[in-house]
């Protein structure tokens, strides 16, 4: 069958900065070893082959894993490589390190390719182009025939919603806060239709409404202590919002730097919006797609506001570690994990 690849504009211009790179994205991931790799694995000699055969076992998943030790891949080096990579090459690396940070939503007859902004260099390069062009190059693939698992007519409302979402992030005219209260009215709009089946997509409106709901930052930021934490720098950006309490920084250097940053919060809604709202084609729940976005934005600024208070100035690669960290620490979670996040957040917020 035909399956039609979309490719954002910025995706080829990625290369890993490997031991230039601050974060290296496996150091603290247990990392899965598809099945071709654990084949390839049986037949490599010496010391790395032993090696890569000892460290192997199965999670709690079911899952085949490199055991992780001292909290980190075994091949993770301290210059930053991974030994795997220098001793035998990319092509001995598992499915997993070859494409990270690319990854893709398969549709079957199309499938959107995209960069994890958890990787600091693919922050840097998606959030470095300001025009906000959701523009996609389109190339065409023969691939073995697998079944549509999505209504057609549900697929088609829920691209031209997007369109529409992707309208109101565009819309400078409004602020990032005022964006996100007009998605999320928006998608509850469509949340009626899709809960009668009634796949006619509205045009947007705006509805100037004013807030959505009290945030409590004590249990948002609680609810992202108990989940897995994987980098110390993370836990003590939470623990310093925390320590904020609920309290709000009015200071206008403050709001002037954050409002350097209005663009790039525009960025990662349209990146979120992308990568997931298609998704409601299997689990029907457009309101929480939206919700999602509310919740990374509201701990985004939080813990830049705590950066803020700490240091009496927010520069830009401080904002950006703090998107980039946020999308470490959440996205690689299981889905159920990070909605857990958020119908907690807004039970409380209610
Ligand atoms: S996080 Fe990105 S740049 Fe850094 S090592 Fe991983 S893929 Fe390379």
């Amino acid at each position: 069958m035909k399956q039609a690849n979309f490719y954002p504009k910025y995706y080829r211009k990625f290369k890993c900065i490997a031991s230039d790179c601050e974060d290296s994205c496996c150091a603290q991931w247990q990392i899965v070893v598809d099945d071709d790799s654990a084949l390839k694995y049986e037949s490599v000699s010496g010391e790395i082959g032993e090696k890569l055969r000892s460290v192997q076992e199965t999670d709690e998943d079911g899952d085949r894993v490199f055991r992780l030790e001292n909290e980190r891949c075994p091949f993770w080096e301290k210059s930053g490589l991974c030994e795997i990579h220098r001793k035998l090459g990319e092509e001995y690396l598992c499915h997993t390190c070859r494409e990270f940070p690319r990854a893709v939503q398969d549709f079957a007859d199309f499938a959107e390719h995209d960069l994890s902004i958890s990787c600091p260099e693919a922050a840097r390069i998606i959030f470095s182009d300001k025009s906000l062009d959701i523009e996609k190059e389109e190339i065409i693939r023969d691939i073995p025939d697998e079944e549509i698992c999505y209504a057609q007519d549900f697929m088609d409302f829920l691209k031209e919603a997007r369109a529409n979402i992707y309208s109101i992030i565009k819309n400078r005219d409004l602020s990032p806060a005022h964006v996100l209260r007009e998605c999320y009215s928006y998608a509850c709009q469509l949340q009626e239709l899709i809960d009668r089946d009634v796949f006619i997509c509205p045009q947007p409106e705006i509805s100037h409404i004013e807030s959505l709901h009290e945030i409590s930052y004590m249990n948002l930021i609680d609810s992202f202590l108990r989940m897995e934490i994987l980098t110390d720098e993370w836990r003590e950006m939470l623990l310093e919002a925390k320590a904020l309490g609920n309290q709000s920084i009015f200071s206008p250097e403050y709001e002037d730097m954050r409002a350097e940053f209005s663009d790039e919060y525009r960025i990662l809604f349209l990146h979120y919006i992308d990568r997931y709202w298609l998704r409601t084609a299997f689990d029907y729940d457009a309101v929480e797609k939206i919700l999602l976005i509310i919740t990374a934005y509201t701990i985004i600024r939080r813990l830049q506001m705590a950066y803020y208070k700490k240091n009496k100035e927010l520069p830009y690669s401080a904002s950006l570690r703090i998107v980039q960290l946020c999308s470490k620490e959440t996205e690689h979670n299981s889905f159920d994990e990070l909605y857990a996040l958020f119908r907690h957040f807004t039970i409380e917020g209610d």
